[in-house]
């Protein structure tokens, strides 16, 4: 009998830069209302209740000049890693039925097979040498709801096609049980090149930085001191998107894809995820158990040092001497005003409905249908003017959006807070099913 032994896969998504080791999820069957849709290296399916004819073929012809983007960035050496012949299409799910983030990608992933068989006597059970497949890679955006979640379509469908061409990273960190691609996100969004309909630039560094959307480099892509904020934080998540994106930009532009994926790798063994060491600090007095493996403990600060010195070994140029020729190209490109106002709208937004996505997400009962539309139409309304570059009227939406959620959380609160103090968890419990 054929045991499924051993799966790696490497899971990413628009919160999370660990590779996750989880079940894959299997994908419905096509069902009177599924439709299929192929195109040269993706096989579209979508639920044709959500999703229009015309809307997946748009989808069609984006994630298709994605992958052509991703062949022309990550080179020849990763389309022959990622893309062995016979060609295996990508699954791309375009309504699936998660929330909290838009989007995620399974890249291509090992599955070892061995076979169990009894020997001749019957007296023993012998394994076969292990056999060893790939399994396809599939992607997963919410492209249906777009509006709402206010990503560009041909900006979701690259990050997560550029999750697949960096899937050797993601493999490697798995095997050796690394935890996180310390630059993954960043690597996705370079390979994007965009956020809000803006061509990714260096004078978002400077915008970023003036409007504290951005953290120290040195703490945060080398020591991991500083301070995290709860939630879904536009500072934080800008930084693991956008800053890592354009440190990736400056990297690969000045030393090349190839040189940058070892150092990538090198890099991630010592920094691990971008996290704060107050988080780590977090985690290690949650789990206790005992850190088994030769790579380093995920809860443990990173060592500065070596991390640093990740980048004289592979770039041989010190990191100090990076970081001030980084800094010195993104300080001194001219930030075009416009542009600049609708960059941080565009990350404060997402980051508003991340933050909200994720908080309805651990709910136990959601909110009443009307209220959670009425948020819904105020952040369609802020995206629809940022899309239109009304970058007022956005910031106007945008705090309608705010004030709404804050509402709801208050009362949410204080609900929960009066149950807990007077009528013990058999009443809350209960309440949860009142529709809200
Ligand atoms: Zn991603």
């Amino acid at each position: 009998m054929n045991t499924l032994c051993f799966a790696v896969f490497a899971a990413s998504n628009l919160i999370f830069a660990a590779v996750k080791v989880e079940a894959r999820p299997r994908l419905a069957p096509l069902q009177s209302q599924r439709r299929k849709l192929d195109s040269t290296h993706f096989t579209l399916i979508y639920d044709a209740r959500r999703l229009s004819q015309k809307q997946a073929i748009e989808a069609q012809s984006l994630v298709e000049a994605g992958w052509n983007r991703c062949a022309g960035l990550f080179g020849q050496s990763a389309v022959e890693a990622e893309f062995p012949l016979p060609l295996h299409k990508i699954q791309l799910d375009l309504t699936p039925s998660f929330i909290g983030f838009t989007g995620r990608t399974f890249t291509r992933y090992l599955i070892s097979q061995s076979q169990s068989v009894r020997s001749a006597k019957g007296s023993k059970k012998i394994v076969k040498p292990v056999e060893r497949k790939y399994q396809p890679a599939a992607i997963a955006v919410r492209y249906a709801e777009l509006d709402y979640l206010g990503l560009r379509a041909d900006y979701v469908l690259t990050h997560e096609i550029g999750h697949v061409f960096s899937g050797s990273l993601y493999r490697q960190a798995a095997v050796e049980g690394i935890g996180a691609t310390s630059l993954g996100e960043g690597i996705a969004d370079w390979a994007a090149g965009s956020f809000g309909g803006l061509p990714l630039r260096p004078w978002w560094g400077k915008t970023l930085r003036k409007t504290g959307l951005w953290i120290a480099p040195d703490a945060f892509f080398i020591s991991g001191n500083y301070h995290d904020r709860p939630g879904i934080d536009a500072r934080d998540l800008t930084a693991r998107y956008t800053e890592s994106a354009l440190l990736v930009q400056f990297l690969v532009s000045r030393f090349g894809w190839p040189k940058f994926h070892a150092f990538a790798l090198d890099y991630s063994r010592q920094r691990g995820a971008l996290d704060s060491n107050e988080s780590r600090r977090r985690f290690a007095q949650r789990y206790k158990f005992q850190w088994r493996s030769k790579s380093r403990d995920p809860r443990q600060a990173p060592d500065a040092k070596s991390v640093e010195a990740t980048f004289l070994q592979h770039f041989g140029v010190p990191w100090p001497q990076l970081r001030t020729e980084w800094a010195t190209e993104m300080e001194e490109e001219l930030a075009p005003p416009q542009q600049a106002e609708q960059l941080v709208l565009a990350r404060e937004t997402y980051a508003a409905i991340r933050d909200y996505e994720m908080w309805l997400a651990g709910l136990a009962q959601p909110p009443a249908p009307a209220t959670h539309a009425a948020i819904r139409a105020a952040f369609v309304r802020c995206n629809s003017a940022l899309n239109k570059q009304q970058t007022a009227s956005a910031s106007r939406y945008l705090q309608q959006a705010n004030r709404l959620v804050k509402q709801l959380r208050q009362i949410r609160q204080h609900k929960n807070d009066g149950l807990a103090k007077g009528k013990g968890s058999k009443r809350i419990q209960s309440s949860h099913r009142c529709a809200y």
